[in-house]
């Protein structure tokens, strides 16, 4: 099997994260800075209007919605693409990492296989220059398609938020100062507000796991089918973590999945799967569904459930989390032959960079965030939750 050691991941994320921590995000020096973070190209939704109730997208009626995504930008593209964007955030033209990644994707029909970043950059000049996306790509027939489609996968997973840091970390203006404007640097921890990566990788800071792209490989329990989803192979244990924020959808036993969690967005777009939680235990204790999750917080534990009709049976020999994303265009989707399950592998690397960290709860068996956040979007949600008539398996 081609799992690969992510030993040398770890090593690299250790030189990363330096950079990281300047380059994942930028502290937003500006209060009420929100207006900045939306970014969207308009003219191409083709879903009619009207307000989202979470968990229940309204039927397109026309049909005119999105049936197929096949996600294959990798790691690097996203993380370049990223980098525009966060490093423009604060310019008088903001680049928008899913515009760059639309136009490519558009140009390459949606096959980054020969992806260069030399590319990207050239079109962000051309952005930072002046021109407009509207112009650059009036000549690729799909870049509509692909900017739809690929915002439904990456849009909520960039922005700005608030988040705890330790005050060691915290830039002097982010700390309360004295009487004469000094900065005082002797609490544990500071809020800031940053624009960066708000998602985060499933599995908790501190705990290795390997993976290799196992999106479409056949199965064989209970029927012949592909895989959909991506599979994270680590101790039984291991907690497990909120990608984005959202609410959850399901929680439960599966016959495939054994015990699993199921987490909507709020925007309605993404259903994000874990799957195969451990026995006896597998949830954080405070989830039921309806629950409201951050970005970042525990949600569950790896395990080794499923494969069973029979509740909690350990029935998967090698414990890891199965991790799936699904995206939603019309509520239709969301159950049945219409499912669309994207390739998860290159996103859950590119997620590797910013990884939830945890602590142990005394005298329970669970963990805890050591850094909470607070969301724009659950803020959002939980001021106007719509969705209390919305709801679905
Ligand atoms: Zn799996």
């Amino acid at each position: 099997m081609l799992f690969h050691d992510n030993s040398f991941a770890a090593a690299l994320r250790t030189a990363v994260l330096a950079l990281a921590a300047l380059a994942l995000a930028v502290f937003i020096l500006i209060p009420g800075l929100a207006g900045l973070a939306a970014g969207t190209f308009s003219g191409i939704s083709v879903l009619s209007a009207g307000p989202f109730i979470p968990g229940s997208i309204p039927a397109g009626g026309d049909g005119g919605y999105i049936r197929w995504v096949d996600f294959n930008v990798p790691q690097n593209a996203l993380e370049q693409a990223f980098r525009w964007d966060v490093d423009t955030v604060q310019s008088e033209i903001h680049i928008d990492w899913v515009d760059l990644l639309a136009c490519l994707g558009a140009r390459y029909g949606g096959d980054f296989s020969n992806y260069r970043q030399a590319e990207m950059d050239e079109l962000a000049d051309r952005l930072k220059n002046g021109e407009i996306m509207e112009d650059i790509a009036a000549g690729l027939k799909y870049y509509s398609y692909y900017r739809e489609a690929y915002g439904a996968v990456l849009d909520g997973l960039l922005g700005q938020y608030e988040t705890e840091i330790a005050a060691e970390d915290a830039p002097d203006f982010a700390l309360p100062t004295d009487e004469n404007g000094n900065p005082v640097r002797d609490g544990e921890k500071v809020w800031v507000t940053k624009y960066g990566l708000k998602a985060f990788s499933p599995i908790a800071s501190g705990f290795p796991y390997s993976e290799y792209d196992d999106f479409g490989v056949s199965r064989s329990y209970g029927y012949r089918r592909q895989h959909l989803g991506h599979d994270m192979m680590g101790q039984v244990g291991t907690p497990i973590i909120a990608v984005e924020s959202g609410r959850v959808e399901a929680l439960g036993w599966n016959q495939y999945g054994g015990w699993r969690i199921g987490i909507r967005s709020f925007d309605g777009k993404r259903y994000y799967y874990y799957a195969h939680l451990r026995k006896n235990y597998p949830y954080q204790s405070n989830l039921e569904v309806g629950s409201i999750v951050s970005a970042g917080d525990v949600i569950g534990y790896m395990g080794r459930t499923g494969y069973s009709a029979t509740e909690n049976t350990n029935n998967i020999d090698e414990p890891h989390l199965h991790f799936g994303i699904q995206l939603i265009f019309d509520e239709s989707q969301k159950e049945g032959n219409g499912e669309i399950w994207i390739n998860c592998y290159e996103l859950v690397k590119f997620l590797s960079l910013h990884r939830s960290e945890v602590h142990k709860v005394e005298g329970t068996k669970e963990w805890e965030r050591t850094y909470e956040i607070r969301d724009p979007a659950e803020e959002e949600y939980l001021r106007d939750p719509a969705g209390e008539s919305g709801g679905s398996a």
